[in-house]
């Protein structure tokens, strides 16, 4: 698995975003649980301070309630120590206090009765150490805080939960004392300590499980882009059939796919398109080609005279002309498409242009008798544009209405502004073109030969350039024609 790859980052951030879960989700449980088990272990520890503090107050009655009696009944209690008075009514209390010291567990407590005001231990508990007893008082030497409070004390391994009351007894003046009792932290530690290590050890095992099945679930998105990447290097110029069969992908991808299968559909049709304009070129070239070949070698079978010679080799020129035409043409188409920075864009007067088109118009029509008109506007017709290939663009629809025009036949040309364009019509009144023709007059090396007299074969690549001249200056050529009426051929260009 690569770090960059979408797989390994799908992978870290949702398992990270589950970790953070997991751990913020495991921290709320915990520290709900600590405090529920401490409220407990406080009450448990006020319930069993409360027995001991009433427990020593029943005591006091019986015995008179004079410093003796308090100091007897304390120390019986808390450590089970003293001289027995014999009482009938003591004894009983004392089986009563031992009974309940068993039952409510008192005996595993530590109890500590400190004087208030200056926090000094009067009687503690057997089970404690000095330790114990500097821990319960360290808060109390300073404040003499006399209300109820709670805090942990750590003497060696013991972890102790201490709650603080305060106990009042009244022998000719109030006095004050602290009753401590405090219980064992060890089950609520051991409670809370299960519960870390559980979720330490639960958390990395799910993070390690969810992160698998991120990777299985990743690999099962992330298949049809395999699968598109494999028949994407399948493809070569000699096979541009293959399609992603769409069916079996789902909904998001399904764009992926279809985007990608058109474009495996243009680039088929560019290179039918290239084979066949090749295919085309090397027509077109062969031809003459072939008269240049076929009359050098039957010249050269035996001596001929310096006319036939002359003759031969005028033929040969006529048809590299030819060819050079077909060269610079495509040249010309090749630049148009691929190169549109070769061009220069100024700002002229088009009035200036259709003038000199007309000129030449009239010059070429004088020979089959065609009469040209042109109509254009007095005010000027300012255009950005490149003026050599744009005067091109004119000559070749004019040589075209020629060309496809009758003996004595009419040509109009006609330049006119609708508003931010300028439309200039290009029309004849000779042969036409058939409805079947129509939208083939500008492909590449669409003609057809004029049967009529004066009728010549052309290239096919003069409205194929005009329309690229027109579309480089963001315009365009459309043909209205009927059979023997005539055709009219219309560019539009941005003023
Ligand atoms: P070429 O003139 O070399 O044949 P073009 O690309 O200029 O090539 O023209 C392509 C074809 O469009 C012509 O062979 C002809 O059939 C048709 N065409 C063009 N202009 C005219 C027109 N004015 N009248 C009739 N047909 C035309």
């Amino acid at each position: 698995m690569k770090f960059n790859s979408i797989r390994f980052k799908i992978s870290v951030f949702y398992t990270a975003i589950l970790a953070l879960i997991l751990v913020f989700y495991t921290a709320i449980n915990y520290y709900n649980l600590r405090y529920a088990l401490y409220r407990d272990l406080d009450n448990d520890a006020l319930v069993k301070a409360q027995e001991v503090s009433n427990t020593i107050n029943s005591f006091l009655v019986p015995l008179g309630n004079d410093q003796r009696a308090f100091d007897f009944a304390a120390r019986r209690v808390i450590r089970l120590e003293g001289a027995h008075p014999g009482q009938a009514r003591i004894e009983q209390m004392e089986r009563q206090w031992l009974q309940k010291r068993e039952q409510d567990k008192i005996a595993d407590a530590y109890i500590n009765l400190a004087t208030a005001d200056r926090a000094e231990p009067v009687v503690v508990s057997a089970n404690m150490n000095e330790k114990m007893v500097k821990g319960f008082l360290s808060d109390f030497a300073s404040s003499s805080k006399k209300t109820l409070s709670y805090k942990d004390v750590v003497a060696g391994s013991t972890e102790l939960r201490v709650v603080t009351i305060p106990f009042y007894y009244t022998f000719k003046k109030k006095q004050t004392y602290l009753l401590q009792v405090g219980v064992s932290r060890r089950p609520v530690l051991n409670i809370l300590y299960g519960r870390l290590i559980f979720a330490a050890l639960t958390i990395p095992l799910i993070l390690l499980i969810a992160s698998f099945f991120g990777g299985v679930i990743t690999d099962r998105v992330l298949k049809p882009i395999m699968k598109l990447t494999g028949v994407a290097s399948n493809i070569t110029h000699k096979d541009l059939s293959i399609r992603v069969p769409e069916e079996r992908v789902e909904e998001e991808l399904k764009y992926l796919v279809n985007a990608f299968n058109e474009m495996i559909s243009r680039l088929d049709k560019s290179f039918r398109y290239i084979a066949e304009f090749s295919s085309n070129v090397a027509h077109e070239l062969k031809t003459p080609l072939t008269i240049i070949k076929g009359e050098s070698e039957v010249t050269l079978m035996q001596e001929r005279d310096p006319a036939e010679y002359r003759r031969v080799i005028k033929v040969t020129l006529e048809e590299t002309e030819g060819m050079l035409a077909i060269v610079e043409d495509l040249l010309l188409l090749s630049r148009l498409e691929y190169q549109p920075g070769a061009f220069h864009f100024e700002p002229f007067d088009f009035n200036g242009l259709i003038d000199d088109v007309f000129e030449q118009a009239k010059k070429i029509a004088a020979a089959k008798n065609i009469t040209v008109k042109l109509s254009r506007p007095e005010r000027p017709l300012v255009l950005r544009a490149d003026a050599t290939h744009l005067r091109r663009l004119f000559l070749n629809l004019v040589s075209n209405a020629v060309k496809f025009s009758r003996r004595a036949g009419d040509i109009a040309i006609k330049a006119q502004a609708e508003g931010k364009t300028l439309v200039v019509s290009v029309a004849d009144n000779g042969v036409g073109i058939k409805p079947g023709d129509i939208n083939k007059v500008f492909d590449r090396f669409f003609h057809v030969d004029h049967p009529g007299p004066g009728g010549s074969s052309g290239t096919g690549l003069g409205l194929s350039i005009a329309q690229s001249i027109a579309r480089i200056h963001r315009g365009d050529i459309t043909v209205a024609s009927q059979p023997d009426k005539g055709s009219t051929f219309t560019v539009t260009l941005p003023l």
